[in-house]
């Protein structure tokens, strides 16, 4: 039995097999060889083994995701046999007597530094794919095989790190938890955890070489605790406490088709944060009212290449029709700062956090803004769909916005494609919309807080930076301050003010919360039915 405690950023308790993701801490080392036509036979069945993964993983992608998405496999499979990336290997090989991990390593960082540097904007995407199938030989080289959580047992997943891009390509069905040895408590995989209702520790100090795939962990988020090979009695007890909670879960059900109304007749919205359409399931399953953050940037993620006007119209017009006539804020693409996407070519930044994101790139490149805004303008036509513009910090930018709203209007009017202008808000996640949010409430239809960011820049924080989470308090009065200022200028121009952001999924705030008078909390779908259970039983003039 090994016993290791980390933070937690989601409570639960599971018991299950463990699956490590061993990725990042493989170093390819050049050695010297004897037999280079052995090394270069070693090469030849890694290369097999992964057109073989590729086509498996393409195969899933065709009947989940479709074609469209599917097809990066099959380009990856055609790179993997094209004669100048292979010559170039078996040459190293040969003429330097080098190990096959050394050639190929080198080999796939040569030709993506040559694609990189190339003018075409297709040939320079392919820099990214040369790189990930030379990692992909690699890892077949050095006997780490492709963990295909496709075809596992649902697990416990551990992991060094974890980016969004790797998250969101999972499979949610096959997930217990998540633990990691880094990542901080507002990262996406935090959140992520606390959408799909599953434990997830953080920082957890444990050694990835001294755990195997297929060894049972108890993941115990109350505790932060996580212990792997857990003897009987741990066993049972973890039993006994899933069933527990199990139980509670079963009371709050009969919550569902409730209202979120107070002993005294006060109502609030009570609304669900999703990354993908995939995610509605969770929403509909907790009785959500509405979707108020969508995060589309999370369509953008884990792929080569942005995702066409079509792409994106049949994932919003399918999530409002999902909906049913509820309300679906749809918040454009919040890329940069930990949401890299290497087809963007964002460039490395000293202070991302503080750098070219979210409406920025937006205003900066209106071609890519433009794609996504013709997507929604289309699909809000299918039910009822909402706009949010995140990042805000002055009038001006809404006015910019307004200015390419308004010719994606004209686009569409002249090519006749149906469209309808729905309704327009900002996210509230820096000081200075804060603090022009009186002049904000004049032009925009609804403001939605988003406190994770807000906390960051208020209090000078970097969410990502794990060794500043003692430091990280949404609770500080400033950010309570805040959020009372612009709830309370959002309803003196008649509009209404959400929270999108973590806190609003804090129970210890949820009374508060009502008390300043916010119409909405849009929060992990797991969190809905624990906050109509406070707001049912509280009074606002206590
Ligand atoms: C926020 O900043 O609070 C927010 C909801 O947006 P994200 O976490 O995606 O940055
Ligand atoms: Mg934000």
């Amino acid at each position: 039995m090994q016993c290791f405690q980390g933070k937690s950023v989601y409570k639960g308790i599971v018991l299950g097999p463990v699956v490590v993701l061993k990725k990042n801490d493989y170093q390819v080392k050049r050695t010297r060889t004897e037999d280079p036509e052995a090394e270069i036979g070693r090469v030849e069945k890694a290369i097999e083994e992964s057109k073989a993964q590729l086509q498996k993983l393409y195969d899933k992608a065709l009947k989940e995701v479709g074609e469209a998405s599917a097809a990066i496999f099959e380009v990856h499979q055609m790179m993997l046999e094209d004669d100048d990336y292979l010559e170039a290997i078996q040459n190293m090989i040969r003429t330097e007597s080098i190990n096959a991990e050394y050639a190929v390593a080198v080999t796939g960082d040569n030709f993506s530094e040559m694609f990189a540097s190339m003018d075409d904007d297709y040939m320079k995407a392919r820099a990214a794919d040369i790189k990930d199938i030379s990692e992909r030989v690699v890892r077949n080289l050095s006997g780490q095989g492709d963990i295909d959580l496709s075809s596992i047992d649902p697990s416990v997943i551990v992991a060094d790190d974890l980016t969004p891009s790797e998250t969101v390509q999972m499979d949610k069905e096959k997930i217990l938890a998540f633990v990691t040895v880094h990542g901080s408590t507002n990262s996406h995989t935090a959140i992520l955890a606390r959408m799909m209702n599953i434990p997830a520790l953080i920082g957890v100090p444990m050694d990835l070489e001294q755990l195997e795939n297929g060894m049972t962990a108890v993941v115990d988020g109350f505790k932060g605790e996580v212990i792997f090979d857990p003897d009987e009695e741990t066993r049972e007890a973890t039993l006994k406490r899933m069933h527990e909670e199990e139980e509670k879960l079963k009371l709050l059900q009969e919550l569902k088709g409730e209202e979120n109304v107070t002993l005294d007749g006060h109502k609030i919205n009570i609304y669900a944060n999703i990354g993908s359409v995939g995610d509605i399931g969770y929403v509909l399953e907790n009785d959500a009212g509405g979707i108020g953050l969508f995060r589309s940037e999370f369509l953008y993620l884990g792929r080569d290449d942005f995702p066409t006007e079509e792409e994106q119209f049949q994932a919003y017009r399918q999530a409002v029709q999902m909906m049913a006539g509820k309300k679906v804020i749809i918040r454009t693409l919040d890329i940069g700062a930990d949401k890299q996407v290497d087809y963007f070519n964002l460039g490395k930044e000293d202070n991302p956090a503080l750098g070219y994101r979210a409406i920025r790139i937006c205003l900066k490149q209106p071609d890519i803004f433009k794609t996504q805004l013709r997507a929604l303008l289309r699909a809000a036509v299918y039910g009822n769909l909402s706009i949010m513009y995140p990042m805000i910090t002055s009038v001006e930018e809404v006015q910019q916005i307004y200015a390419i709203v308004d010719e994606v209007e004209k686009e569409l009017q002249e090519q006749e494609i149906q469209y309808r202008i729905p309704e327009q808000g900002i996210m509230i996640e820096t000081p200075a919309s804060v603090m022009i949010s009186d002049r904000l409430a004049e032009v925009v239809d609804f403001f939605s807080i988003g406190t994770n960011d807000l906390t960051q820049y208020t209090l000078a924080i970097d969410r990502q930076n794990e060794k500043l989470d003692d430091f990280y308090n949404p609770h500080h009065e400033a950010i309570l301050r805040m959020i009372k200022m612009v709830t309370d200028n959002a309803h003196a121009h008649g509009k209404w003010a959400g929270i999108c952001g973590e806190l609003g999924a804090d129970t210890e705030l949820t009374e508060e919360f009502v008390r300043m008078g916010l119409d909405e909390l849009s929060v992990a779908p797991s969190m809905i039915l624990k906050l109509r259970k406070i707001v049912r039983e509280m009074k606002v003039e206590e």
